[in-house]
């Protein structure tokens, strides 16, 4: 099957369409924009009978977990593909968390298993190439810490110059570290995420470089593949609910973009319901869902959970979109709950950096509060690798997160003891 589907750009607010040819991220109005694509000569049956044939292709672009989905990702001719094979992440039976939250059915899907540690390899892999179509030679982020990574990274394999932007004060060391090691152009700025990410948008568009933020629509589609990749785990069964953590929800607005391509081209019958999580301290979608109040950013946004602590999400009008059109809901989670969320996925073997355990810590608490069902099949998305935060880790286990207000409550100590046998023994006997 040779497909073509007709494919523009098309702003969120109202309406107004434009074509792929000049690059834009904004309408003239000011709205974000989306890639449309028109459906009518499209057969469901046909692409997913094409991504199946796909599965598990050894090399080329389509052993990526995000270009053997090209049809609704970028029907882009291949010499401007820039891959590293991202995606086909694995789906984990959750093991102990599922004990944890109180579902039978409850799965991980692991997005920290992406060539840089998080989900944002998704995303920056259509980023980056439509920066190729463009014939861009330098891209630029504003970053809590992985989307730099992932940036760097890329723009490393495709020989661009990556421009990073990142808020002073506490970004977790190994997103830091991985920023530096691939390359980045790493500017730390006087301010918050939410203060980087306006400074950004002038830099781009003063100096000619290529912003790839989720703001971008072609990052959007990029992480549609998460929600392609899990159905296609669990042979095109929908489960009952998505749970996934929101900081500036572009993930979420993705996944249920995604979702309803899939629903509209016949693919799925079903439609999942999508729970989205955030930090108390950084909750404005959750506040705003919660209290039906319009949309209010928070000034001083602030959690543990560094990759999602954003005052001024870009994509909620997006979010909002998508949250209505699959029944779905928000939820906010404490710091304590993030915690000790992620000692249970940790110690089931799995692991994840403190914001993809949002997902666990809300699944609990939608749980407890009778919204999800023991009997339900959940799938929550962990988004980053347990690795990219050391800091957080070390802290909870060694109890002194005191001055955060976190408890160690499932600590795992590191024990000092004397080099001799019997103090072995005494250790072990414990
Ligand atoms: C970026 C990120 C998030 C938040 O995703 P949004 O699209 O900004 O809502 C959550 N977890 C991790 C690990 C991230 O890197
Ligand atoms: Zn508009």
């Amino acid at each position: 099957m040779s497909l073509s589907i007709p494919t523009y750009l098309e702003c969120v607010s109202c309406a107004k369409q434009y074509d792929l040819k000049d690059i834009r991220y904004n309408c003239e109005c000011g709205g974000i924009l989306d890639v449309k694509r028109d459906f009518s000569n499209v057969n469901g049956e046909e692409l997913k009978a094409l991504w199946e044939s796909r599965w598990g292709a050894k090399s080329g672009i389509y052993s990526s977990g995000v270009w053997r989905y090209k049809e609704l990702i970028l029907d882009i001719d291949e010499k401007f593909v820039v891959t590293r094979q991202e995606g086909n992440t694995r789906l984990y039976d959750a093991g102990k968390a599922a004990d944890y939250v109180g579902v039978n059915n409850f799965m991980l899907k692991h997005e920290g298993e992406n060539p840089t540690g998080s989900f944002k390899d998704r995303g920056m892999t259509c980023g980056v190439t439509a920066a190729k179509m463009y014939n861009a030679t330098s891209v630029a982020c504003a970053s809590t810490g992985n989307t730099s990574a992932s940036m760097a990274s890329y723009a490393a394999v495709c020989g661009m110059k990556p421009v990073i932007f990142i808020p002073e004060g506490k970004i977790a060391y190994g997103k830091l570290a991985q920023a530096l090691a691939f390359g980045g152009v790493t500017l730390q700025i006087a301010g918050n995420f939410d203060d980087a990410m306006e400074l950004v948008q002038d830099v781009c568009n003063e100096l000619n470089i290529y912003l790839v933020n989720s703001i971008n629509p072609f990052r959007i589609e990029g992480q549609k593949a998460i929600g392609f990749e899990i159905l296609q785990q669990l042979e095109w069964n929908v489960p009952d609910w998505i749970v996934i953590p929101g900081g500036n929800l572009g993930n979420n607005s993705a996944l249920t973009k995604g979702l309803q391509e899939l629903h509209e081209l016949g693919i799925i019958n079903k439609i999942p319901r999508v729970a989205v999580i955030q930090a108390e301290g950084s909750a404005p979608l959750s506040k705003m869902w919660k209290n039906k109040t319009p949309f209010e950013a928070v000034k001083d946004p602030d959690t543990i959970a560094t990759a999602i602590k954003i005052g001024n999400p870009v994509s909620w009008e997006k979010s909002l979109r998508g949250l209505e059109w699959c029944n779905g809901v928000v939820e906010d989670v404490t710091e304590q709950e993030i915690m000790d969320a992620k000692a249970w996925v940790d110690a089931s073997g799995i692991g994840a950096e403190p914001a993809s355990c949002c997902s666990v810590a809300g699944t609990k608490k939608l749980v407890d509060a009778g919204v999800i069902k023991p009997e339900e099949s959940v799938v929550g998305i962990l988004t980053g690798n347990v690795l990219k935060d050391p800091d957080a880790v070390i802290g909870y286990h060694k109890d002194e997160l005191g001055h955060m207000n976190i408890k160690g409550t499932y600590s795992n100590k590191p024990q000092l003891i004397e080099a001799t046998l019997e103090a072995v023994k005494k250790a072990l006997s414990k």
